[in-house]
């Protein structure tokens, strides 16, 4: 007999699909089945029916999305004589499918929590159009025996609504009731109790201003009362963040509002079925919070545990994972229990295992847009589709750089881009990189073809490519790292502009604070005209001389003194030296004798050390305590709409010299010109310089990415003025993070 196969792909498992596509065939008195098929679905239909396609594409769930759709007409033995839901089957051609991301609870189950019996203050609560999926994916197809729900026998109930179509709940893997729970537990110091008195007695302990370790979705937060600065600070003390701005979590909007403006685009996003840590403009000081910063973030209850809590909670509580920074997120209580005793008086912890850790991601709205600066829970894995890229057949892994580090898959036209891992430098990192870069390989049934690292020797992934393609026989790559940056940014305005070719040639805007160069400097306020195959480097800041080695990069008054000896005239730098001698008699005696005789000593280009040494020559910041701090510290005295001038710059050559700037802002530190003034005027001077490079080159198309480029008020700046440019298109990044997590999208992203 014969039948018409549907092959659908894109993100069409466990987000109700199948019974979207169940309800219209029996609407439509068609005959066959609808079954997942490893990461697509496959739909057998006894007659052709244009009305079935258009339904099949109108009014699709939530968060269903379609890439394509395929039909051929085939012989089939076996005749059927209704419509049937199979049974998933495995296929090894996986490569078009998208990965399930963890969800947001929805408004449904939030009201099943509130009212309905079988769910009625259930933690676990959840249907097709929420709730974990990555974080407890072990194989796919996406099923339940694929997943750590495996264990846990569904109940009559459950089992009903989970073989019932017309159900919400219809073949929504997590589900489970109060009836076939997953074991909830608080363990206080010496206490312990279960399910809904583990939440009460988790609460009370907040409001009584413990600290407690709470596991989310895809690890353990460390949560306090805001309320309790001892504990806050007791925090503080045991992870020696003495600085470092902590998210808080708040029960809703309205509670948000009482601590930062929330414009309408940023509610949204905040209510997502991502639920990311919104940065937001403070309303508070929260100083013991977010230290002389202006925004603080805020994330809104995103699973049933979580919004439980809040229940017996009225003021926001500290939310901040409680693995060391750039470790990776602790998943166990064991481990919680070694490595937080004896900060924490309890751990809440269920018996769901979390099979891949996800970090919490962290998005802020900038020029009316979501920029993402950590992609994780909600976001990835990321899957994209680019067109104009070539299909070859062959997949290309890039293994990203050092820092912040992803890993991006391409086959063809599709690229997987993992969650965030964290700083390679960390052992533990490390063991998580080779557990994500197995769990890839497992999920899309691939043996690489290319892998493709920085260019830094340094640089662990570098080993990594060396290691791995000798041991397994595959081609390894190279990719200069502001190249990868270029190419990341490019496919991303790929995605925002279809007119765009990959051979079109355009001008990078690539600003960060270190990548390893062609001329093996250190680079990072490049200029490039290029497309996806080739580069030059056209332009870029001059080059300065950092003297102490990588200890000078957290240490950062050394590099604004290395500058100011550099760039300013004599005069100048001899009052300014007297200051710092002053200042710090132990150092800069020795640190003097180091200069002269060019001890550890290197240069770079970079723009995101010129934020540092303007930071500390200015007093706001002497040492980096944490990522990024000199730049959001500048950042919090940034002055919105308030023009006052710009510094001098000069471009000779090509090459942006900094010498007037320096000096001028050394002189306006002298003159006691307030900081905030100083702050604006440097960010617009960046602005002035990104616009008036692009006009020399006359670039149609500027494309602006690195990790200086999180910075809003310097967005915010660019997009004023280029926008006044008719002649010019600009570029930032939409669907990535601008910083190095964008390294091994890059990486992939080529001709080839
Ligand atoms: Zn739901
Ligand atoms: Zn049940």
């Amino acid at each position: 007999m014969l039948y018409h196969k549907i092959i659908v792909k894109g993100l069409v498992q466990g987000v109700g699909f199948r019974p979207h596509v169940y309800r219209i065939a029996k609407k439509l008195n068609l005959f066959g089945y609808v079954k997942n098929k490893g990461n697509f679905v496959e739909i057998l239909i006894n007659k052709k029916c244009q009305g079935f396609l258009t339904q099949l594409k109108k009014n699709l769930p939530q968060q269903a999305i379609i890439t394509t759709i395929q039909t051929t007409t085939i012989e089939f033995k076996k005749s059927y004589e209704d419509f049937y839901i199979l049974k998933s089957t495995k296929t090894n051609n996986l490569f078009d499918g998208i990965l399930p991301q963890d969800l947001k609870i929805c408004k449904e189950c939030i009201e099943d929590i509130k009212m309905h019996s079988r769910f009625k203050h259930y933690a676990f609560t959840t249907c097709t159009n929420c709730g974990p999926r990555y974080s407890i994916l072990k194989a796919l197809p996406y099923d339940r025996e694929n997943t750590t729900m495996a264990n846990f026998n569904l109940c009559s109930a459950c089992k009903r609504d989970f073989l019932n179509p017309k159900n919400r709940r219809f073949h929504a893997q997590p589900l489970s009731c109060k009836d076939c729970h997953i074991p909830l537990t608080f363990f206080s110091k010496n206490q312990i109790f279960s399910n809904e008195d583990a939440i009460t007695q988790c609460a009370l302990l907040i409001q009584q201003g413990g600290i407690v370790a709470i596991k989310g979705t895809g690890g353990f937060a460390l949560a306090c009362s805001i309320k309790h600065q001892k504990s806050i600070q007791k925090i503080r003390d045991f992870k020696q963040r003495p600085f470092k701005p902590f998210a808080i979590m708040v029960k809703d909007i309205a509670m948000a509002r009482q601590y930062a403006f929330v414009s309408k685009q940023e509610e949204k996003v905040l209510l997502s079925k991502e639920s990311p840590i919104v940065l937001l403009k403070k309303r508070k000081k929260m100083q013991d919070i977010a230290p002389n910063l202006n925004k603080i973030g805020i994330i809104l209850p995103y699973s049933g545990l979580h919004f439980l809590l809040f229940e017996y909670l009225d003021t926001p509580i500290i939310f901040t994972s409680a693995n060391q920074s750039s470790e990776p997120i602790i998943t166990t209580r064991l481990r919680i229990e070694e490595d937080l005793y004896p900060l924490c008086d309890g751990i809440l912890d269920y018996d769901r295992e979390i099979a891949n850790p996800i970090d919490d991601s962290l998005v802020q709205v900038t020029n009316s847009q979501v920029q993402i600066l950590r992609i994780a829970r909600g976001y990835a894995p990321l899957h994209l589709k680019i067109p104009h890229l070539k299909k070859n057949n062959k997949t290309q892994v890039g293994l990203g750089a050092e820092q912040k580090i992803t890993l991006a898959y391409r086959k063809n036209q599709n690229i997987i881009l993992s969650p965030y891992i964290g700083d390679l430098s960390h052992p533990n990192t490390l063991v998580f990189y080779e557990k994500t870069y197995q769990l890839f390989n497992m999920l899309y049934a691939i043996h690489p073809d290319v892998l493709i690292s920085d260019k830094h020797k340094n640089y662990h992934s570098y080993d990594i490519g060396a290691k791995k393609s000798k041991e397994y026989t595959m081609i390894w790559e190279k990719k200069q790292h502001h190249y990868a940056h270029f190419c990341a940014i490019f496919a991303d305005a790929m995605l925002q502009d279809s007119t765009l070719m990959p051979k079109e040639k355009v001008l990078g805007i690539l600003w960060d604070g270190t990548g390893m160069g062609d001329d093996d400097k250190i680079w990072g306020g490049e200029f490039f005209i290029g497309n996806l195959k080739s580069y030059r480097r056209v332009g870029h800041f001059e080059e300065m001389g950092i003297y102490g080695g990588e200890k000078s990069i957290k240490e950062i008054y050394k590099i604004a003194y290395c500058l100011a000896k550099q760039f300013c005239k004599k005069t100048t730098f001899a009052k300014l030296q007297k200051q710092y001698h002053k200042s710090y008699p132990s150092i800069f005696p020795l640190f003097d004798t180091m200069i002269e005789k060019k001890i550890q000593s290197f240069t770079c280009t970079s723009v995101g050390r010129i934020f540092d040494a303007v930071a500390a020559l200015i007093g706001v910041c002497n040492k980096n305590t944490y990522d990024s701090q000199a730049p959001m510290l500048l950042e919090a005295l940034y002055q919105k709409n308030v023009h006052y001038g710009i510094y001098p710059f000069k471009i000779q050559k090509k090459i942006i010299k900094i010498h007037p700037l320096i000096e001028a802002i050394v002189q306006d530190m002298f003159n006691q010109i307030p900081k905030k003034v100083i702050a604006t005027k440097f960010i617009h001077t960046l602005a002035y310089i990104a616009l008036e490079f692009s006009k020399k080159t006359k670039a149609k198309k500027v494309l602006f990415s690195g990790g200086v480029f999180m910075n809003q008020a310097l967005c915010e700046k660019i997009q004023e003025l280029f926008q006044k440019e008719k002649d010019i298109k600009f570029y930032f990044h939409v669907f990535l993070p601008s910083n190095d997590s964008a390294i091994a999208l890059g990486q992939v992203v080529n001709l080839s």
